[in-house]
């Protein structure tokens, strides 16, 4: 995958990675109030079972109790019992003896006044039931009796479902008989339409204009049990929850995007750059001719990296090298340069076996082990001699020669030359020189540019002289630069004087030229 790819995916899960915990926290936070508000409608319906549960319990056992009663109907003491049971039950509103034989107890003249109907259902364990019995003492409220033997309990529904709500919700409840179809206790006013469609259809949870109906059996009762609420609570409680969740996803979402970040840097670093550009094609390698001075016929050429950019500009080499260098994918640069001499110049060089072509090698370079086994098998596969491929190393080369010799020995005895570039501008000590057992010298073009002025380039040229090696001079511009390089001994030269560098094709039938017109004026 190329960097371009790769970055193109990493900037999109650094979308996703900044909108995932945002939406993710907003989703938490919103489940979350849900999640409580359900706790609370859950937890106020549960309070509710129990409560009629505990009502049940007590109008069973008060029954039970009073039914134990062996005495004389109407006695003190029948009415002491009564009185007692009323009173320990909590739930118990009042309790009458039945039984038209007897008159009517004094105490309870006024409440049974009438015949007791049929009961309107009886329960498993035999107790009758009215849902709807009015209680005595002028109030208007509808009451539940139960009664067993000849005794019956009258309860108000409403007990059942007067438990505590949670304080911050608006939380009510109504308690539906499934057997006469009426509410028969609710502490707000409910939607006909809503408890009669509960009546109908079991739907647990309801959401209509805005309030949420949950529904559920109450056996207790036979009945059916509404708890409801308006949704506000909810989105106050997202708010709430939001203060808490929202800055966890942005906290999350800045990490991942910092991270994110972070690769798309170093994706787009000078790194993956140039390693694009040499899996694109983009680096390619020009050639300027070395020519002997004396005659102007070519001996060879220098391989030189060029870059072309996107707009159509080279780029110098002064400039990317360096930075393959400083983000170490130098030798790979400089596998792909030899590469592509051996592949646009093998076989040229091989029909031309008195030409040579000099390539630059960075001080890393040196530490590679793919580079000699490279150079040899390109060698061997285009049929030139390693002595038509020279190894251009500048002096930075020789900071830490202990390293460099022995790489550079391998290099001479598998037959390439050994050139010393930039000679004179570094700080490169004779005596490496003599250890090198270098080839070629390569006058630096500040020298050449200051050839009658500078004393320094007849010092270099003497120095070579003294080693016995040959010398290149760079940027020669003028004939008289050539003319002064020829008179002092240097055999041969490259510069614009003679040509730039230029693509394989146009060096080619450069090169076809020189020869051409060499040849004439022999
Ligand atoms: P260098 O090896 O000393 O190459 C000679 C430089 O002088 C080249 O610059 C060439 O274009 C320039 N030159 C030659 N004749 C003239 C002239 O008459 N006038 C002027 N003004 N300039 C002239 P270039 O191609 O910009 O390369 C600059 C440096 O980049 C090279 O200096 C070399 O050190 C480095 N370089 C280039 N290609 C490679 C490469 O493939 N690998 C490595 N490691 N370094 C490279
Ligand atoms: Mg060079
Ligand atoms: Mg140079």
């Amino acid at each position: 995958m190329t960097t371009q790819r790769l970055v193109r995916l990493v900037t999109s899960v650094l979308i996703v990675s900044i909108l995932l915990p945002i939406i993710l926290s907003l989703w938490l936070a919103h489940r979350q109030a849900n999640d409580l508000f359900n706790q609370e409608m859950d937890g106020y319906a549960d309070r509710i079972l129990a409560r009629t549960q505990r009502v049940k319990d007590q109008v069973r056992t008060a029954l039970n109790e009073i039914n134990r009663f062996k005495g004389e109907p109407c006695s003190l003491e029948h009415l002491r019992q009564l009185q007692k049971v009323s009173y320990i039950h909590q739930y118990i509103q009042g309790i009458f003896y039945l039984d038209n034989a007897v008159k009517p107890c004094e105490l309870l003249r006024n409440t049974l006044s009438q015949k007791v109907p049929n009961s309107e259902f009886v329960t498993p364990g035999g107790y009758r039931v009215w849902l709807t019995s009015r209680y005595d003492l002028q109030t208007n409220d509808n009451m539940i009796a139960v009664s067993r033997g000849k005794y019956m309990v009258m309860i108000d529904p409403d007990s059942m479902i007067d438990v505590l709500p949670h304080p911050a919700y608006p939380l009510h409840a109504a308690i539906i008989s499934t057997r006469n179809h009426r509410v028969i206790a609710s502490n707000y006013a409910i939607d006909p339409d809503i408890w009669q469609n509960a009546l109908h259809t079991f739907q647990p949870v309801i959401e209509h204009n805005g309030v949420v109906y949950k529904q559920q059996l109450l056996p207790p009762v036979g009945g059916i049990l509404l708890t409801w609420s308006t949704t506000n609570p909810i989105d106050n409680s997202w708010y709430h929850q939001l203060l808490f969740w929202l800055p966890v996803g942005l906290v999350l979402s800045a990490l991942a995007s910092f991270l994110m970040l972070r690769i798309l840097r170093q994706l787009q670093s000078s790194h993956y750059r140039i390693l694009d550009a040499i899996k694109a094609g983009e680096i390619t390698v020009h050639y300027q001719p070395i020519v002997a001075l004396k005659s102007g016929r070519i001996i060879g050429a220098e391989a030189l990296a060029r870059w072309q950019q996107p707009d159509g500009h080279w780029l110098p080499p002064d400039m990317f090298i360096p930075l393959a260098e400083q983000t170490g994918v130098i030798t790979q640069l400089t596998e792909h340069i030899v590469s592509s001499v051996f592949s646009e110049m093998g076989r040229w060089l091989a029909q031309h076996p008195e030409q040579h072509i000099s390539i630059n090698i960075a001080a890393t370079d040196l530490y590679s082990s793919t580079l000699p086994a490279l150079m040899s098998q390109q060698c061997a596969r285009w049929g030139v001699e390693p002595s038509q491929i020279a190894i251009e190393l500048t002096e930075r080369v020789l900071v830490s020669p202990e390293k460099a010799l022995p790489v550079l020995q391998s290099y001479r005895q598998a037959g390439h030359p050994i050139y010393i570039d930039d000679f004179g501008v570094g700080y490169s000590s004779l005596s490496y020189l003599q250890e090198l057992e270098v080839d070629t010298l390569k006058i630096d073009k500040c020298f050449v540019d200051t050839l009658a002025c500078n004393p320094v380039t007849a010092h270099i040229i003497e120095i070579a002289k003294s080693l016995n090696l040959s010398m290149v001079a760079e940027g020669i511009e003028s004939e008289c630069q050539r003319d002064w390089l020829v008179a002092h001994g240097v055999q041969s030269g490259q510069g614009w004087l003679y040509s730039p560098s230029l693509p394989k094709k146009a060096f080619m039938a450069w090169a076809q030229e020189n020869r051409r017109q060499t040849d004439a004026e022999r």
